[in-house]
């Protein structure tokens, strides 16, 4: 029987250095493999000049390298850049691209669809279809690193580069956590696409068994999207709630292992008459009191078919006030890229325009 072919980009280096062990081939190999394949960004085996003949012939036919070509590419009047990635089972994936003058932010998907359904997300809408592989999360990088790089000047908004990777895309990161841990690992490899971890921000529901071992295994940022500090409103808000209280997510952020200075971000849509009552800005002050952290507050982008509506202005910055007067570093996130359905919450298979 042929052995199936591996797509050597759902391998972090020490992958590549099992694999090419099973090959029969010395470990640096893997080294070398990994060094073409992210940083030019070599697609073919051939054009691997310092492997030897026979290894790229052994290559050509147990392995292959997989890339997103030909995105749907929709873009916004703010910037924003909405990509769909067609998968090879014809799944469509999308990622947004966040440009602002001092960083190029990539908002990636880790799951076709999510499971976790909640109420004012419409990828929750979607239900969960399947994980997506190491090498599906990581060629979202690479094909927007491409994009960037084939830009004219003149659409250009900051870098040319992505500088920042945050997974709060489609799915939930940590219920597709290994691999999850396989992309973080070849994005900051330094033969990989070297990013450092405080570049990288994994983003959870509060998925509480898995915490640690993310913490334990990823020197990455992480956010926790909390939504609201009363159980009653964010059970029906985010249904996982119901399996993992405020009172045990809030547990499990005060002993999740971080480096020194780090500090967990905890994110708070807020949804008019839901849960941006002054009264719970008081209450999520002092819940927090005792984690090192940060908030975002994120006006909530209403969606066709979703019961929600935004909060005033006037009523965010006040929900805001109180947050700083008990001393929290508290942003305000102004919604990006709206019109083209590509802001928090938005992502489903249904947002993309062919353009
Ligand atoms: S908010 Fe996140 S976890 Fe909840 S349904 Fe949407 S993608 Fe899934």
């Amino acid at each position: 029987m042929v052995p199936k072919k591996i797509d050597v980009k759902s391998l972090d280096q020490n992958g590549l250095i099992q694999f090419v062990e099973s090959l029969k081939q010395p470990a640096f190999r893997g080294r070398q493999l990994m060094s073409w394949i992210y940083k030019p960004g070599i697609n073919d085996f051939w054009q691997m000049t310092d492997l030897a003949k026979v290894f790229r012939e052994i290559l050509t036919k147990r392995a292959y390298i997989s890339s997103f070509n030909n995105p749907i590419v929709e873009r916004s009047e703010d910037g924003c850049v909405k990509f769909g990635f067609t998968l090879e089972d014809k799944a469509v994936i999308e990622a947004v691209l966040i440009p602002e003058t001092d960083r190029n932010t990539l908002c990636v998907s880790s799951q076709v669809g999510c499971a976790m359904n909640c109420t004012f997300c419409l990828t929750g809408t979607m239900g969960f279809t399947r994980n997506l592989s190491p090498a599906e999360i990581v060629n979202q990088v690479c094909a927007v690193r491409d994009f960037l790089l084939a830009e004219p000047e003149e659409n250009l908004i900051g870098h040319r580069d992505v500088t920042n990777i945050v997974f709060m895309g489609m799915g939930e990161p940590l219920n597709n956590l290994d691999n999850l841990l396989v992309s973080i690992s070849i994005l900051t490899e330094q033969k990989g696409l070297d990013f450092t971890g405080r570049r990288i921000t994994v983003s959870t529901c509060g998925i509480i068994p898995k915490m640690s071992k993310l913490g334990e295994n990823a020197n990455v940022n992480l956010a926790v999207s909390l939504h609201s500090i009363n159980d009653e409103t964010r059970d029906l808000l985010m249904p996982i709630n119901k399996k993992y209280s405020i009172e045990q997510l809030l547990s499990a952020c005060k002993t999740y292992p971080m480096a020194k200075r780090r500090r967990i971000m905890f994110e708070y849509t807020l949804l008019k008459d839901i849960n941006d009552s002054l009264e719970e800005a008081h209450t999520l002050a002092r819940k927090l009191k005792d984690i090192p952290c940060k908030i975002n507050l994120l006006p909530y982008n209403e969606s066709k078919g979703l019961p929600y509506k935004s909060p005033s202005p006037v009523r965010m910055l006040a929900f805001q006030d109180i947050l700083r007067s008990y001393h929290y570093s508290v942003f305000i996130r102004t919604s990006r890229g709206s019109d083209i359905s590509a802001a928090c919450g938005q992502l489903a298979k249904h947002t993309l325009n062919h353009s």
